[in-house]
């Protein structure tokens, strides 16, 4: 994981770091300000739904049962590194680790699970629907849309 650090087109000034191949994706406006000088900027970090669409893995079983199973595994490693501790001669440092390893293993698991039920569910797609229309409200306004297009973004012609 690399970091890579925005600053504004117009004064340069250092805005935030963000990690581009991160899968964490917000789904709003990308439309900012800078505080400094006021340009307006897309932050690469929000996604416009209308426009740019969703990751095909998002809906997918399969890419949250990995998850899952990922999970289980590093919980077992968290686990097995508990047991291997020397009875007497445990101390705070020894447990971190193993601690560590096991908070995400459920971390993990109970995410998979979570997202595989909330796919099952109908719950995931109402979610994204929802978040789907919010967009295509927000493209309505014509200022925006031209905002957009005007950063760089395919905006079809009917929002312009
Ligand atoms: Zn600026």
């Amino acid at each position: 994981m690399s970091t890579v650090q925005f600053n504004c087109t117009g004064c340069g000034k250092k805005l935030f770091n963000y990690d581009p191949a991160t899968h964490y994706r917000r789904y709003k406006s990308p439309v900012k300000e800078c505080p400094k000088c006021g340009r307006k900027y897309a932050d690469p970090r929000c996604h416009e739904i209308a426009l740019e669409g969703l990751p095909k893995d998002i809906f997918s079983i399969k890419a949250h049962f990995f998850l899952i199973i990922l999970g289980a595994f590093v919980l077992y490693i968290g686990i097995v590194m508990f047991g291997k501790n020397q009875p007497g001669a445990i101390n705070g440092i020894q447990l971190l680790m193993p601690a560590v390893i096991t908070v995400l293993g459920v971390l993990f698991f109970v995410g998979g699970i979570v997202e595989v039920m909330s796919i099952l569910t109908g719950i995931k797609q109402k979610k994204y629907d929802r978040l789907t229309m919010e967009s295509k409200e927000r493209l309505k306004n014509r200022d925006y849309a031209y905002t957009l297009y005007e950063l760089g973004y395919l905006v079809p012609q009917e929002y312009l």
